[in-house]
């Protein structure tokens, strides 16, 4: 209980008992429960992927069915036992793992493709299919998963939808509120609710899957969920360009959905201290300038016609040249070059963590101020003395993200976490957002870190009807306590 001084334990939770485990152990395999004599396994559930929140549980459930995960949740709110869903723990706010004795629910093992119709590209799979896993089962049937992330190897299908997930290719596909069709979940009572339905029209009545997307576990479990999915492209090609200054990343953008229009799939910017820890990172690799610049913007274009892909995204790379809005630009030839130049987009979070610890915000902002977050965080903490060469603790704050939705992920790279980074930090960020009329979390969730900051984007009313709903759904509070709100 050390871990987190400033919350209590609520003491309206059991403390697990030998009946409690017993009763587990008479609907699970010795497959499906671990016990904290099982100390390796546990760490990896109890621990998050940033290593800054740890948790103590000393029992992880991995049910196969959803009878099961009924029975599991009818006895936990029947007993007071508190619960934290578990997708595949890659959440960025403290989220998915417990705060201390939490039992964790994990989907690791409900992870079955339950149907996919090829006409209208709808797939129905268990929650805790991996994504990367749905992706390439859609990629045999020459569909796609409509999202796409760096966490992609590890995260579910049902984690993402917990969460909301944006990701690469929001700016194409949409959000999860337009694609997913049908959800299975689980009510704290046991009760399971199945709307998995396959409808891309239905207007009767609340559509009442839309409250579990992005609910962190508060109120449900997720275990089945049905989705629309595009088409695969067969051209894609990804070019990697240097820029001056953050207006010219705005004006090419404002041309790259002109020009590149039904083609353009992907727009993701990142600083050059960004790019600066993923080049120490990746130390045998060569980034795609020798120079350095200021700003760098990496495009997608996927289509169903490579020559026409090609030559709309040449005639934009020589517009955007001659205008001098970019002052220099690659195009991947083939596939590993594709990789390579996504690689620096993709490895900067883990670049960012290399030197001890990562400090993440992900945030919304309109898209002029976008990057004037990551000005004024460095200004502050150089001006607090505490950036710059060991020992200060920051290394820099750095700025990258999906600048085609306005999202900005703010990663401070610190030698190691320490309450006077984080005092500097907050809630400095959170009144800037909120200054400026943005959002502390664009889609990484409010999990355990924002909890206490939701006012700085959301009213008093809209705080008191998302308490309202948790009550209504959750009564005796089990889900995933000392989170969300
Ligand atoms: P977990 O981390 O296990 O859980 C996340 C939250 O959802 C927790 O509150 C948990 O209780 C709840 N939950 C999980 N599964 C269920 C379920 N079946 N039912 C009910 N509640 C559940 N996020 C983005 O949005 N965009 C990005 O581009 C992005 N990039 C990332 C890159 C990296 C390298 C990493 C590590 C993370 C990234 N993330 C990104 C964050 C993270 O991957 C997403 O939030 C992801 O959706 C979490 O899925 P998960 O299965 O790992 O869920």
């Amino acid at each position: 209980t050390e871990t987190y001084p400033s919350v209590k334990r609520d003491s309206k939770f059991k403390h697990l008992s030998s009946e409690d485990i017993t009763f587990f152990q008479s609907i699970l395999s010795q497959q499906e429960l671990l016990l904290a004599s099982d100390q390796d396994n546990l760490e990896f559930y109890n621990e998050d992927w940033m290593r800054k929140y740890k948790g103590q549980s000393s029992l992880v459930l991995r049910p196969k069915t959803v009878k099961k995960v009924s029975q599991i949740l009818k006895y936990c709110n029947d007993n007071h036992i508190a619960v934290v869903p578990q997708g595949g723990n890659t959440g960025l706010v403290g989220g998915s793992v417990p705060v201390f004795d939490e039992v964790i629910l994990s989907l690791n093992y409900l992870n079955q493709i339950r149907d996919f119709d090829p006409v209208s590209g709808i797939l129905k799979c268990d929650a805790g299919v991996i994504l990367e896993n749905a992706d390439q089962f859609l990629a045999e049937h020459g569909y796609i998963f409509p999202l796409d992330l760096g966490a992609k190897g590890s995260c579910h299908v049902g984690g993402v939808v917990a969460t909301n997930a944006g990701g690469l290719r929001l700016l194409r596909y949409g959000s999860l509120h337009g694609s997913v069709l049908g959800l299975e979940v689980v009510l704290p009572n046991g009760a399971i609710v199945s709307s998995m339905h396959a409808l891309r029209k239905d207007n009767t009545g609340y559509d009442l899957k839309q409250l579990f997307i992005g609910s962190e576990g508060t109120i449900g479990v997720i275990t089945g969920v049905s989705i629309l999915t595009p088409p695969r492209p067969n051209a894609f090609n990804v070019s990697f360009l240097a820029l001056e200054n953050f207006q010219a990343v705005q004006n090419v953008f404002v041309k790259a959905k002109k020009d590149l229009a039904e083609v353009l799939s992907a727009f993701e910017f990142m600083d050059s201290y960004s790019q600066d820890l993923t080049r120490k990172h990746l130390e045998n690799i060569n980034h795609p300038f020798e120079e350095e610049h200021p700003f760098y913007v990496l495009i997608e274009t996927s289509g169903s016609n490579k020559e026409h892909d090609d030559a709309k995204l040449e005639a934009f790379l020589e517009s955007v040249i001659e205008e001098g809005l970019v002052v220099d630009g690659v195009v991947a030839q083939d596939e590993t070059e594709f990789r390579n130049l996504w690689q620096w987009r993709e490895l900067i979070p883990e670049s960012a963590q290399a030197n001890g610890g990562v400090y993440k915000y992900d945030i919304s902002l309109p898209l002029k101020d976008l990057y004037s977050l990551v000005e004024a965080a460095n200004q502050r903490l150089e001006q607090l003395g505490i950036l710059g060469d060991v020992p200060k603790p920051v290394i820099r704050a750095i700025g990258y993200g999906h600048v085609g939705d306005g999202n900005l992920h703010l990663n401070v790279a610190v030698r190691e976490y320490s309450k006077q980074v984080e005092e500097a930090l907050e809630p400095f960020i959170y009144e800037f957002i909120s200054s400026k009329k943005g959002s502390i979390s664009a889609e990484h969730g409010l999990g355990f870190q924002k909890k206490n900051y939701i006012g700085f984007t959301k009213t008093e009313p809209e705080i008191r009807l998302i308490k309202d709903l948790k009550h209504h759904y959750d009564p005796n509070g089990i889900l995933n306590p000392y989170k969300y709100v």
